[in-house]
C-alpha cells in the first residue's frame, strides 16, 4: 500500500514536469495492427504491434503516452515487472525511438523523432514479450487451462480537460479510460487450441503445428484475447447479432444446461438492451466462462466479449444476472465509455441497474432492487457520493455498484420509468462511441425530468 502511494506521487510529479495542463488541442484517431503468436504450454507469447496515430486535434505534439492495461492485473501488485515487457520501439522506418515505462509498465511515454503536426499520422512499432502468470484476477491461465489475455497491447492514453490521462491507478475497480480504436488482430497458437477474440473472425488457417487467427475489431475499446484446448462452441442468433459462446467443460461449474443458460442471457439481453438504449453496435458478441482461479472467478466486460462466472449454486437467475450486468456493460463502458478511477459508477451503477431492469423483463421475483437498498443504505456508505474516485468509496462495491444503482432507481421512479428510460437513450445516443461524464448525465436528466429532482442529485451526487 505505501509503495503504491510513493508511486502515485512520483507519477503526479512527473505529469506536471511534462507539463500535463489540458490547455493544448490535441486530439488522435488510431489504428492498431498486431501480429502475434502465443504459446500457451509455454506460457509466452511475442507480438509486433503497429500503431497508427493521427493527430485530429489543433496543436502539435511531440509525445506519445500509451497504457498497457495487462500489466495492472500483475504488476502493479505483486511484481517489479509487468507480465507484458516492451522490447523495443521503433518509427515505421525502424529507427528506434526513446521510451520512458512507468507505473511498473502499465504507462509509457513515446518521444516521437519530429512533432507530429495537425492532420499528419505517426506510425510507430512496439515489440513485446508476454509471460503468462496464473491466473490473477482477469489475466493469465487457469488451472483448468483457460487462457485470458485483457489488455495485452498498447492503447493511446486519453487526452481530455485534464491533459493526457496519467492518473496512477486506483486498487478498486477495473481501472481503465480509453476511446475507441480499431484493431486488426493475427495470432497463431499450436495446433488443437482454440482461440476467440473480441471482434470479427475473418480467417482461420489450421497447418500441422499451428493455427491461425485473423480478427477485425473495429470500434473496440479494448482487446482481449482467450484460448483453450477444450472450448465447445455455441451459437445463437439476437436479431442482426451472432453470439457466440466459448465454454471449457472442464471448468468446475460448467455444465451443458448452464452453457444453454448463458447464451439465451446473453442474447436476451442483447434485445432487451438494444431496443432500450440503441443497438449494439457489432455483428458478434463473443461470450465465454470466468476463468476459474484457485478460489475466484471474474465475470468481466470487455469491448465485444464478455465472461460469465458458473456458479455451481443452483440459484435460478445466478448465471443470467452476471451475463446481464456484463452484457449491460456493452453499452455502459464500451459504447458509452468512462474512466473507470475517477468517475467508475458511470458503468458500474449503470450495468447493476440496466442488469436490475433485464432481470425484471426476463420474469425473474428475485428483489434486487431491495437487495441494493439494503446495502445503499447501509452505515459505512449512507452519505457516500457516487461519483467519487474509485479508492474514495468507503465501501467500493456498496458505494459504486449499489448507490449508483439506487440513484438511477430512485431518478426513475420520480420521474416515471418510460421518460427516465428515454433521458438515458438519448445520453447514450449523445456520447456512442465516446465519453461521457457524470456532468453529461446530470445535464441530460435536468433537460428531460420535467420535475424537480434536486434533491435526489444532491442525495447522491457531489457536482
Ligand atoms: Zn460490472
Amino acid at each position: 500500500m505505501k509503495r503504491v502511494t510513493l508511486f502515485c506521487m512520483l507519477i503526479l510529479a512527473l505529469a506536471t514536469l511534462a507539463g500535463c495542463g489540458g490547455e493544448r488541442d490535441l486530439a488522435f484517431s488510431e489504428r492498431y495492427t498486431i501480429d502475434a503468436d502465443l504459446d500457451p504450454d509455454g506460457r509466452t507469447m511475442t507480438y509486433t504491434q503497429r500503431a497508427e496515430i493521427t493527430n485530429t486535434g489543433a496543436d502539435e505534439t511531440k509525445e506519445l503516452w500509451f497504457h498497457l492495461y495487462a500489466n495492472m492485473y500483475k504488476g502493479l501488485f505483486h511484481t517489479e515487472d509487468g507480465d507484458v515487457l516492451v522490447t523495443s520501439v521503433t518509427d515505421g522506418a525502424g529507427t528506434p525511438l526513446g521510451y520512458e515505462r512507468s507505473q511498473e509498465g502499465v504507462l509509457y511515454r513515446v518521444e516521437l523523432a519530429a512533432p507530429l503536426a495537425p492532420g499528419e499520422t505517426a506510425e510507430l512499432v512496439f515489440d513485446c514479450a508476454v509471460t503468462i502468470p496464473d491466473l490473477e484476477r482477469k489475466y493469465g491461465v487457469s488451472p483448468a487451462g483457460d487462457v485470458q489475455l485483457p489488455g495485452f497491447g498498447l492503447q493511446l492514453a486519453v487526452y481530455d480537460e485534464n491533459g493526457w490521462d496519467t492518473d496512477p491507478l486506483q486498487e478498486e475497480g477495473d481501472g481503465r479510460y480509453a476511446r475507441t480504436a480499431d484493431y486488426d488482430v493475427t495470432v497463431r497458437v499450436p495446433a488443437g487450441y482454440v482461440l476467440a477474440c473480441n471482434g470479427d473472425e475473418m480467417a482461420v488457417s489450421e497447418g500441422e503445428e499451428k493455427t491461425q487467427y485473423r480478427y477485425s475489431c473495429r470500434d473496440r475499446r479494448d482487446l482481449v484475447v482467450i484460448a483453450c484446448r477444450n472450448y465447445v462452441r455455441k451459437e445463437r442468433q439476437a436479431g442482426d447479432v451472432r453470439v457466440l459462446g466459448y465454454f471449457d467443460p472442464n471448468t468446475a461449474g460448467v455444465t451443458e444446461p448452464g452453457m444453454d443458460q448463458v447464451m439465451d442471457a446473453a442474447a436476451f439481453a442483447l434485445g432487451y438492451f438494444g431496443e432500450r438504449f440503441g443497438p449494439y453496435p457489432h455483428d458478434t458478441l463473443v461470450v465465454t466462462n470466468a476463468a476459474l482461479g484457485t478460489n475466484f472467478a471474474v465475470s468481466m466486460e470487455y469491448s465485444g466479449l464478455v465472461t460469465v462466472y458458473f456458479d455451481s449454486e443452483s440459484t435460478d437467475f445466478g448465471k443470467e444476472m452476471y451475463a446481464f450486468h456484463e452484457v449491460a456493460h456493452q453499452w455502459f463502458y464500451a459504447a458509452v465509455g468512462n474512466d473507470e478511477n475517477r468517475e467508475p459508477w458511470l458503468d458500474e451503477g449503470f450495468a447493476q441497474f440496466a442488469g436490475y431492469l433485464c432481470l425484471e423483463a426476463a420474469g425473474s421475483d428475485w428483489p434486487a432492487w431491495e437487495i441494493s437498498a439494503v446495502a445503499a443504505g447501509a452505515e459505512q456508505v449512507k452519505d457516500d457520493k457516487v461519483d467519487l474516485p474509485a479508492d474514495e468509496h468507503p465501501v467500493y462495491q456498496w458505494g459504486v455498484y449499489d448507490r449508483g444503482c439506487m440513484c438511477l432507481k430512485e431518478l426513475m421512479d420520480a420521474i416515471g420509468r418510460e421518460p427516465f428510460l428515454a433521458i438515458l437513450k438519448e445520453y447514450c445516443q449523445a456520447h456512442w462511441m465516446g465519453v461521457a461524464t457524470t456532468g453529461d448525465l446530470v445535464a441530460a436528466v435536468k433537460a428531460g425530468a420535467g420535475t424537480d429532482v434536486t434533491e435526489i442529485l444532491e442525495k447522491y451526487i457531489q457536482n
